[in-house]
């Protein structure tokens, strides 16, 4: 696999870096994105891809299942540098059709860490659930996940608001949020109110 990445990286050097050096060597200089997209780590996301933007445009940060646990360093770590230092004026965050973190909530919960990790993510389920009745056919099954992965988005939405550095700036009207969920089956990216 190191050798494809690395051939690939040639590749990568010829065929785009070289023709848009002038765009390459302005973005080394520093960076000044204007969005911060937030998504889960899945290998079938691609960012830059899916939304046709160039390397500098995005300020992306990942995990698995695209959680934001409140109160937690790396994400306070994250906002302030993307806000009082980068200056981002937009904050996208993105869930997928066909999300495993999601589908694990299903699971029966052990003392394990991905299960700490989806305790930030089950109020989702638990919203969704008491709102539906209990799918029966596979279809049925399929919408449950669905709903669950958006009212992820919402969730986790809230749990950035818990951050007063974003808190601020959202009431100062310098800072958007926007939820979006990209399904993996259309290649469709769709906002998630
Ligand atoms: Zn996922």
């Amino acid at each position: 696999m190191l050798k494809r990445i690395l051939e690939g990286n040639r590749s990568f050097r010829t065929r785009e870096f070289d023709p848009n050096r002038s765009h390459y060597e302005t973005i080394a200089k520093g960076q000044k994105p204007e969005a911060l997209f937030i998504c889960c780590a899945d290998s079938r996301i691609e960012p830059g891809k899916i939304t046709a933007t160039r390397a500098g445009e995005l300020f992306v940060f990942r995990n698995v299942g695209n959680i934001i646990p409140p109160g937690d360093t790396g994400i306070a770590a994250l906002l302030e540098f993307a806000i009082p230092q980068l200056k981002i004026s937009t904050i996208i965050l993105c869930g997928h059709s066909g999300c495993a973190s999601i589908r694990a909530l299903d699971r029966e919960p052990a003392d394990e860490p991905v299960f700490r990790w989806l305790d930030f993510a089950r109020a989702a389920q638990e919203r969704v659930d008491a709102q539906i009745p209990l799918p029966r056919t596979e279809e049925e099954k399929d919408e449950r996940f669905r709903l669950i992965e958006e009212e992820n988005v919402r969730l986790q939405i809230g749990h950035l608001l818990t951050y007063p550095v974003l808190k601020k700036a959202v009431d100062e009207n310098r800072v958007e949020v926007f939820g979006v969920y990209y399904d993996l089956t259309t290649g469709e990216l769709t906002r998630v109110t």
